[in-house]
């Protein structure tokens, strides 16, 4: 019997979508299989395809912003997503934000009316197993099933990759830019003198210092707790703001503690010390140790701000707290987002360990046009690492420029029902991925700039050389 489909993508969110577009445009029969509206998610409201669970933001549109270079790549590389954002788009500033109904009804309408698509609304249950047994008879299949990936498949991948390997929980601290912390105001140590001297920079705070740092942070406004999310906490992992809530100096005996510390600018034990670890081997990121978080992400940028030396710092990604199935991909995913091991099972979106809307999106594009190279007997392509999209590419397979494997993790993430630290933290696209600069340029600004001019220089040239190869089909509809 023919089967079905010869792609097939497990999810119709924001990286299914993209996956879907990218191989029905090459002339491959695609099957988006969605479970809603029969079964819904805690999070999602419609039965649209590619719905925003939350914010009506994809944040920033800007060139010397990261997540607006990813964009501008996505554009380049024919996204579906980035076209219907623009199409429905709302007045935001410098960010790019939508119309939410608007964007998910084009998206949905515009593959539900393409000749190669076919909608399929079920939930799939297992992962598909050996290649010939792919879902709905595809040869190839694309796991995009999101953050809330319904209970049944989590069971399944659980066993497919391992349950050591599958996240359910993401609980993590704050990830600065290492060259936007003020050095003035920090001192690298390790508490008691022991292990690398340089392990840890240490915030200093005096006692005016803790008790304005305090007072912004039990007044500062948190997202509202989601029933779906109530398990997190059941785990005995608060966010900062709630211990604080528990007595002015609970994090002074917590993780702002000063013991074994001595601020070699006074002589003296600080009041309180934020201590920061590095996030990666090349020191270009730190995360705020113990510092996971529920708070709004301006409201991080504004309390945190308030700790010495985290002055003018960039955030490269904000703390979250929330439900989030993901797999330990490092471990899992070759940097095509092939699974190793499977060659034909491709993942894409958040389950990959990328956090957010257009990262999702982006990583979908990557697996569904591997997914069609895979068809068309064409090797499945590696981005470049100076590109974002290579760069989250790179993250998640584990050889990043930030060689995440092997490095520093953030606090408190969280497996299967239980606190355990886990080396792979998901992550927003940021400079800090990419490969620095041969010349230092001081101004952020202006090396934001220089990096997404080489990575746009990198995309076009790859797009020439390997992309093209497999050239959309132009579809009249
Ligand atoms: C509550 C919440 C709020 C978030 N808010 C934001 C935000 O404001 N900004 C931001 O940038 N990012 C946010 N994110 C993070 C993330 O970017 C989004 O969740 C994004 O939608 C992820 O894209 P995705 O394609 O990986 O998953 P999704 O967009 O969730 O798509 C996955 C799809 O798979 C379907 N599915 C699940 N299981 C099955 C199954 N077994 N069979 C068939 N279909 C299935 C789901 O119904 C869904 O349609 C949020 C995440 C969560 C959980």
């Amino acid at each position: 019997m023919k089967p079905a489909a010869d792609l097939a993508v497990i999810g119709g969110g924001l990286a299914g979508v993209e996956a879907a577009w990218q191989a029905a445009q090459r002339g491959y029969r695609v099957a988006v299989l969605e479970m809603r509206p029969q079964l819904m998610t805690p999070a999602h409201r419609t039965a649209d395809l590619a719905e925003l669970v939350c914010s009506n933001s994809l944040r920033s549109n800007q060139l010397t912003n990261a997540v607006g270079l990813l964009k501008e790549e996505m554009r380049r590389l024919g996204s579906l997503v980035m076209d219907w954002a623009e199409r429905t788009a709302v007045p935001a500033g410098a960010a790019l934000a939508v119309d939410r109904e608007a964007f998910a009804a084009g998206i949905t309408a515009a593959l539900a009316s393409h000749p190669m698509v076919e909608i399929v609304r079920r939930e799939v249950t297992e992962l598909p197993g050996d290649p010939g047994d792919l879902a709905h008879g595809a040869g190839v299949c694309v796991l995009a099933s999101g953050p809330l990936t319904s209970e049944l498949l989590a069971a399944s991948l659980a066993e497919f990759t391992g349950i050591e390997h599958l996240y359910f929980y993401d609980a993590v601290a704050p990830v600065v830019e290492a060259e936007t912390i003020d050095r003035s105001r920090v001192f690298p140590a390790s508490r008691y003198e022991k292990g690398d001297p340089e392990g840890y920079l240490n915030c200093p705070l005096s006692r005016e210092e803790y008790d304005a740092f305090y007072e912004a942070l039990v007044g500062a406004e948190a997202h509202p707790r989601r029933s779906f999310d109530k398990a997190i906490f059941f785990e005995g992992c608060l966010p900062v703001e709630e211990i604080a809530r528990r007595g002015r100096h609970a994090l002074r005996f917590g993780s702002m503690k000063p013991v074994g510390l001595v601020d070699p600018g006074t002589g003296r034990r600080p009041w309180a010390v934020v201590q920061l670890r590095p996030e990666n081997t090349l020191k270009t990121l730190y995360n705020l140790v113990g510092f996971q978080t529920n708070l709004k992400w301006g409201e991080q940028r504004r309390v945190f701000s308030l700790i010495p030396g985290l002055e003018k710092a960039a955030f490269a990604r904000y703390g979250v707290m929330h439900r989030n199935t993901f797999i330990d991909s490092p471990r899992l995913l070759k940097a095509t987002l092939q699974f190793r091991g499977r060659d034909k099972v491709l993942a894409g979106g958040q389950l990959t360990g990328v956090e957010g809307y257009v990262e999702s999106a982006a990583t979908g594009l990557v697996a569904g046009l591997n997914g069609a190279r895979i068809l068309a007997g064409l090797s499945p392509l590696v981005f470049p690492a100076a590109t974002a999209v290579g760069s989250l590419c790179a993250h998640v397979s584990g050889g990043g420029a930030d060689k995440t494997g092997g490095a520093g993790a953030a606090d408190g993430a969280q497996g299967t029902g239980r606190l355990r630290r886990v080396a792979f933290q998901p992550m927003n696209a940021n400079y800090g991925l990419l490969p620095p600069l041969e010349n230092l340029v001081r101004d952020r600004r202006e090396r934001n700039l220089y990096l997404s001019e080489r990575a746009l220089k990198a995309l076009d040239d790859f797009i020439k050389d390997h992309v093209l190869d497999l050239a959309p089909v132009t579809w009249r509809r």
